[in-house]
């Protein structure tokens, strides 16, 4: 059993943090021309235990996002899910997709052409459509899932024909950078790409959300144009594995 001191005081510094971050998302949309509500704050709660991820929810938290598909499922019942979003944002392998489908709001993480049609399979089989975004390695990391710039363009069309997935819009994890004119670089190239398919007339591909910044870098991200940021440890704190 976790002491009450501790839980009371876990809960004062989740509510903090979801004050002092929606401060600053607020500010950064008014920066960038605007309004705070135009950018959506997803709470990371990967490593996170249920009762905090809780206290999180009770305070107006409207979108959760997991990394991995078995936790996301185990943590799912013991949440206050009500009138919230989830998406998955991790790496999903194919034999993993029919486990997810239906239960998540969304999947950020479509990072091949693969997945994107074994996502659209198993979506038809329940007969639902899923919403996707399509996941870019902007920084060309090795180390990293999600298309190539290139492999993105060369790959749109044909996922654009996959049915039962609804293309949403952009997902990236920028590489780690020096400066923040480095990491403005990434950022404004994907909001680049972002609208440059906005404007293109494609089936089943609209360009509404543009998923970039995490704890590090949310706050320039909003200012090259995000529109969610994806916060984990800035709110719960440091995770534990
Ligand atoms: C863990 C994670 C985040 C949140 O990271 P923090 O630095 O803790 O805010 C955001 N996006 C993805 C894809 C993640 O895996």
């Amino acid at each position: 059993m976790m002491e009450k001191s501790y839980l009371d005081k876990r809960k004062a510094d989740i509510q903090y943090n979801l004050d002092v971050i929606n401060e600053k998302i607020a500010e950064s949309a008014i920066k960038s021309g605007r309004r705070p509500e135009d950018v959506c704050l997803m709470a990371v709660t990967k490593t996170v235990d249920p009762i905090f991820i809780n206290y999180a929810l009770d305070y107006g938290v409207k979108l959760i996002g997991e990394n991995r598909v078995q936790e996301m499922l185990r943590k799912k019942p013991d949440l206050h899910l009500d009138g919230v979003d989830k998406h998955l944002i991790g790496h999903l392998q194919t034999n993993k997709a029919g486990q997810i489908v239906g239960e998540v709001d969304m999947i950020q993480s479509v990072d091949s052409l693969k997945i994107a049609k074994e996502i659209g399979k198993q979506s038809a089989k329940k007969g639902i459509v899923t919403d996707v975004l399509l996941e870019i390695n902007v920084g060309a990391e090795e180390s990293k899932t999600g298309f190539s710039t290139s492999e993105f363009f060369e790959n749109l069309e044909e996922i654009s024909l996959i049915p039962n997935i609804q293309v949403k819009g952009l997902m990236t994890v920028p590489p780690i950078c020096e400066n923040n004119s480095e990491l403005c670089k990434f950022f404004e190239n994907m909001f680049n790409i972002y609208v440059d398919i906005k404007t293109k007339k494609l089936d089943n591909i609209t360009m509404n959300i543009l998923s970039m910044g995490m704890s590090g870098d949310y706050e320039q991200a909003i200012l090259c144009g995000s529109n969610l940021v994806r916060i984990g440890s800035s709110i719960f704190g440091p995770r534990i594995y």
